[in-house]
């Protein structure tokens, strides 16, 4: 659980939007070349779509990028990820959850990661001035629930990466990140 990071808009050649270096690209890498790990999955749930994260794979079949994000969000030319998922604006906790619980677990099987990124951004809050989402706290926070309980179940390592969080309230932020820790620590007890 990294407190900090989620840098995804960094390419392979440049850095953009705050983002110096690939964290989780660096990472995925690092583990392929020194942990005996070949298939990793990179969820990136941050409001904002993982675009340097998506170019750095674009021709790599060993890492699996699944980027879902607002569509009227920065970036404004999005790169291709191996699965893209661009949600309307004002997409709610129901839609949105209800897409995500369609989609990962078979993720999973297609792709049998060994390792997953979580990219666990806040920015797709209601409340976020950046963001074009509407989930509320509570939503967001069942979004983790699922893919830490999914990536449990299926004994998949994961690490998460914080991302983006943009609410005017800096409580708000602060406790949507809390969420993520106090569930991994429920759901790894
Ligand atoms: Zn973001």
């Amino acid at each position: 659980m990294n407190i900090a990071g989620g840098t995804h808009h960094a390419y392979s050649n440049r850095g953009e939007a705050f983002c110096m270096l690939n964290d989780q690209a660096i990472g995925a890498r690092y583990l392929q070349r020194n942990k005996q790990i070949n298939n990793i999955l990179i969820v990136d749930l941050d409001v904002h779509q993982g675009n340097g994260t998506a170019e750095i794979f674009q021709t790599d079949r060993s890492v699996f990028t699944f980027s879902m994000h607002g569509k009227g969000n920065y970036p404004f030319k999005k790169e291709v990820s191996d699965l893209d998922i661009a949600l309307e604006k004002g997409t709610t906790d129901q839609e949105y959850l209800s897409i995500l619980k369609n989609t990962l677990p078979s993720l999973l099987e297609k792709v049998r990661p060994e390792f997953i990124f979580y990219l666990c951004g806040v920015d797709v809050l209601e409340t976020d001035k950046l963001g074009t989402l509407s989930l509320t706290l509570e939503g967001c926070k069942e979004r983790d629930r699922f893919v830490l309980q999914t990536c449990h179940d299926a004994n998949i390592p994961v690490q998460c990466s914080m991302g983006g969080g943009y609410s005017p309230e800096i409580k708000i932020i602060v406790e949507a990140h809390a969420n993520t820790f106090r569930l991994a620590q429920d759901i790894y007890a």
